[in-house]
């Protein structure tokens, strides 16, 4: 895979600026608080959340250990149905098929459900510069969208926004492209929501284009389920009458049974209720019922290869909950924008390194944006070991990348392996490094000399401990082995 790169700064550096922005800071603690919290009570009345959570791992799982059987089977029932399925290696194929589509319609504008696929491809801009405008109908879609912002969360793309600024930006962007916001609009939610669904409903009634992505594409039936909470997906589905839909190949389960698990894990882990306002299933085309033209583009974009790496392929079981955001303290802090991808917190620091490689200097730094505490694991509601994807790909990072720096922490960390490899060898080092502590004292180290001063820029560095626990062990047990 040839590295990508996102054109944003690094982790570091991004997350160095945003944790200085107090008011940030503020939105985001209080919002994924809220959320967390609700997630928790929810979850907290199932006595079988543990069971449904390896269900929903041991699914998917399966699915993608047999995806190209599935994939298959999906293509001939949404064909059976009267739809027409697309295979897109990549963005750029993606964007040109939907262009396309899009074009023979004789349409210049669609209406948009809230998509990650989509994001994740640029199809906005890549419409926009063939002429055609695309609308996001989701309230947070349609705030980062008049901003010309870049989404923050998974669920909550303006959770970075608190709602004065909200109302700021509906008074001063939504003249430029459609219904204006009222003029003695406040903050009150209730109104910032109506002036929304003021501005989108011109939209929906004019639409004959909709473009959406799914939550699930269901093989046995060939269904697009789609699940959100404002019934802007369910306008965009059933209202026009050409229908887009773009889906990540690893948004396959196998059967509609299958939905009875995640239907009951998506709700709880995303938005903390117990189902979904509004649970969309489109299934080919119905006479009066609906668009009369439904396309499917399935995207890889780099999940085949992700799918390749034994230990890395479990990031395509996510459901895309945003669960692990909400619970991660270095998302809390850092913010979405830090991680320069549409996917940020926990599971974009897996999922953007494999989707673009590791050989960019973004792209490299995501891993290493993580405590590895392990909150992100806990809540996830298919069992991913997000930490253990951490490690190994920081791992890959040091294995592939050519940078000096790369090439001197594979180098220290070898050192490292080949010391704590040997106890006599541990010993010897343990002993040398006592002697620095007694030096230091309780002062610690403090800053270290370039290049360790890239390590020791972010964290405090301690003096090593002026004796060993062995050297202890040694002094005060060594001979009164009942003591023990
Ligand atoms: S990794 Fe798990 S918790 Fe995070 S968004 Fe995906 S499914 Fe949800």
């Amino acid at each position: 895979m040839s590295g990508v790169d996102l054109g944003m700064p690094t982790f570091p550096d991004a997350a160095h600026r945003a944790v200085r922005d107090a008011q940030l800071r503020h939105n985001l603690g209080r919002a994924t608080s809220t959320i967390r919290n609700k997630r928790a009570a929810v979850v907290d009345e199932l006595d079988d959340w543990e069971q449904l959570r390896a269900s929903g791992a041991a699914i998917k799982a399966h699915t993608l250990s047999r995806l190209d059987t599935y994939l298959e089977r999906f293509e001939s029932a949404v064909t059976a149905a009267g739809g027409t399925v697309h295979w897109a290696r990549d963005a750029a194929e993606a964007n040109r098929i939907v262009t396309e589509l899009v074009r023979e319609t004789g349409e210049t504008e669609a209406v948009k459900v809230k998509s990650m696929a989509t994001q994740e491809i640029g199809l906005n801009e890549a419409l926009a510069s063939a002429g055609i405008s695309a609308w996001e109908t989701d309230l947070a879609e349609l705030i980062v969208q008049l901003d010309e912002d870049r989404p923050s969360h998974i669920l909550v793309p303006a959770i970075h926004r608190n709602r004065s600024e909200i109302r700021e930006i509906f008074r001063r962007e939504m003249s430029g492209s459609g219904a204006p916001a009222p003029a003695d609009l406040t903050d009150d939610p209730v109104q910032l929501a109506e002036a929304a669904r003021h501005h989108l409903r011109e939209k929906f009634l004019r639409a004959n284009v909709a473009i959406s992505g799914a939550n699930f594409a269901v093989a046995e039936t060939g269904s697009l389920v789609v699940v959100e909470s404002e019934g802007n997906g369910r306008m965009c589905l059933t209202m026009p009458d050409n229908l887009i839909s773009v889906v990540g190949i690893e948004k396959l389960v196998p059967s509609w049974r299958d939905l009875e698990v995640f239907l009951q894990l998506l709700p709880r882990s995303s938005t903390g209720e117990r189902m979904n306002p509004y649970t969309s299933v489109l299934s080919g085309v119905t006479e009066e019922d609906g668009p009369s033209n439904f396309h499917v583009v399935l995207l890889d974009n780099g999940r085949s290869e992700a799918l390749a790496d034994e230990v890395g392929s479990q990031a395509l079981r996510c459901i895309r909950c945003s669960a692990c955001l909400n619970v991660c303290p270095v998302y809390e802090r850092a913010g979405g924008h830090a991680y320069g991808s549409v996917y940020p917190g926990p599971i974009g620091a897996v999922l953007t390194p494999q989707l673009y490689g590791v050989e960019s200097e973004d792209t490299a730094s995501l891993p290493y944006a993580s405590t590895l505490c392990g909150a992100c694991y806990d809540v996830c509601p298919v069992a991913i070991e997000i930490p253990e994807l951490l490690v190994h790909l920081r791992h890959r990072t040091t294995r592939e990348r050519k940078g000096w720096f790369d090439r001197l922490t594979g180098t220290a960390m070898r050192g490292l392996g080949w010391v704590f490899g040997d106890s006599k060898r541990l010993g010897r080092a343990q002993r040398i490094a006592s002697l620095g502590g007694r030096l230091f004292g309780r002062r610690g180290i403090g800053r270290l000399p370039w290049p360790m001063s890239r390590w020791t820029d972010a964290r405090d560095a301690p003096a090593p401990a002026s004796e060993s626990f062995r050297q202890w062990w040694e002094r005060n047990r060594t001979g009164s082995g009942d003591e023990r």
